[in-house]
């Protein structure tokens, strides 16, 4: 299996090259370059969530690596979990169940690619006796999640802005309280673009690398965070109704890289009736599946932090496969000018989004309203951004046929004022976001201007 770019330029390269490059020279995202089919029977005989992983995994990663050489990596990528099998799922009643993705050392479905990516980065470089740096920037989850992934990994350095702005306390603690020697936890004044831009400066830059060292991506482009993802919904369609019926999936959404795992999923041959697009008031999605209208617009501070995007950067791979029939020319030139240019598709084409998704924006106000539904009348805690894909689904509910899957993606811990606001008094708290409450905060403030970041990695890069 190997890939290419959604803008045709770069291709056929191999799953470690993928890994490591992350975007696509010509500025495109990765594809497969064919959907690997899944054997219902084969997959119905397995029973964890490694088990499934070990026969996803591999169809994407036979260019680089034997199956052997991926189940032994397997074994031991998902760690520090507090669920015997990673997953939980609350049935809420018959028709619609909750995928709780946040038991894992971070509290947010962000563990599953991440570490799977960290897994790989790191026997790649082993095999090749090399070492990286990771430089990314976060506006909440990702940072935490990649930290953690790589903290072990000492061929791995990591270079994480962070953003002063809308991040919760304990999501800025969970990356300045890690206390490694290859973690740098950067605070940075400026936003989360400003940060972005920081970092897309420095990989074009790459002065502060040494000679033949890696330059990773973290962010959710990446297609190894992709297939982590894809695994855990056929482990969802396993476990609640073994393929029988095709699920609804309702997915809190920004980047779009979770709808578009669950998009592959039902490519490689998972039964699947809707994708809900859920979203805050952030919403591009929102208003490119009601209107064709994917236009960008400035980004709204909300109580779900993580889904506080102006563009969906993982869409380019739903334009390119889903209505584009895999047209890199046209995808191209869609995407030549945008965002100053806004995306519009050929109507005929555009209305293909019927069969497949829904969309709703949720805002502030109902995501507290149905934080308070769960919590008064199922005694259910919810995190806000799990709280926009389940209204999402109490607003579309007659448009729903079979059962529906709401993704949870964030452990409610995590996000301690707006449960405050909604009050909701929340008892338990994970351990792993415990021990990070307590412990002494390590980060180095730096500026913006005059490469003093750059500078900054360099004399750290010895
Ligand atoms: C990142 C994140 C999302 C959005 O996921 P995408 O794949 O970018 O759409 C939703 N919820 C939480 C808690 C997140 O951390």
């Amino acid at each position: 299996m190997l890939f290419h770019s959604t803008r045709g330029k770069d291709k056929n390269k191999t799953f470690e090259e993928v890994l490591m490059q992350g975007l696509a020279n010509d500025g495109g995202l990765f594809m497969p370059d064919n959907w690997p089919q899944v054997d219902l029977e084969e997959i119905k005989k397995l029973k964890s969530f490694i088990d499934i992983a070990k026969y996803i995994v591999p169809m994407f990663t036979n260019s680089s690596f034997t199956d052997e050489e991926v189940s032994k990596v397997l074994d031991d990528t998902w760690h520090d979990f507090e669920e015997e099998d990673l997953i939980k799922i609350f049935e809420i009643d018959e028709s619609s169940s909750i995928l709780e993705l946040f038991h894992g050392p971070t509290a947010a479905f962000k563990d599953f690619g991440l570490q799977l990516a960290a897994a790989f980065f790191n026997k790649t470089l082993q095999d090749k006796n090399k070492t990286a740096i990771v430089f990314g920037a976060t506006s909440g989850d990702t940072g935490s999640a990649a930290i953690d992934a790589c903290k072990e990994f000492s061929v791995i350095k990591s270079f994480i802005l962070i953003p002063d702005g809308n991040m919760s306390e304990i999501q800025r603690k969970q990356m300045t309280t890690v206390d490694k020697p290859n973690v740098f936890p950067i605070l940075v004044s400026g936003s989360f673009d400003d940060c972005q831009d920081i970092v897309k400066k420095g990989f074009s830059d790459r002065s502060f690398l040494k000679n033949d060292q890696y330059l990773l991506a973290v962010n959710s482009i990446n297609w190894v965070r992709i297939i982590g993802q894809i695994c855990y919904y056929f482990y969802a369609s396993l476990k609640v109704n073994k393929f029988s019926e095709p699920l609804n999936f309702s997915v809190p959404t920004g980047n779009f890289g979770n709808v578009f795992a669950c998009y592959a999923a039902s490519k490689m041959g998972m039964p699947l009736s809707k994708i809900i697009v859920a979203v805050n008031s952030n919403d591009i999605l929102d208003r490119f599946f009601k209107s064709n209208d994917y236009s960008k617009d400035k980004v709204n501070e909300t109580i779900s932090p993580s889904m506080d995007i102006s563009v969906a950067s993982n869409f380019e791979r739903l334009i390119y496969d889903y209505y584009l029939d895999r047209d890199s020319d046209l995808c191209s030139e869609l995407y030549q000018d945008f965002p100053l240019k806004s995306i519009h598709l050929n109507e005929s084409i555009w209305k293909k989004s019927t069969n497949l998704f829904l969309s709703y924006s949720v805002d502030d106000n109902s995501t507290y309203e149905c934080m308070k539904f769960y919590y008064n009348n199922l005694k259910y805690i919810m995190d806000p951004h799990t709280a926009v894909a389940a209204n999402a689904v109490t607003k579309l509910e007659t448009e729903l046929r079979k059962k529906t899957i709401i993704l949870s993606t964030a452990h409610p811990a995590k996000f301690p004022l707006p449960l405050k606001n909604a009050g909701i008094n929340l008892k338990n708290i994970p351990k792993n976001l415990e021990k990070v409450m307590n412990k002494k905060e390590v980060s180095f403030k730096l500026s913006t201007s005059n490469n003093s970041i750059f500078e900054f990695i360099k004399e750290n890069n010895q």
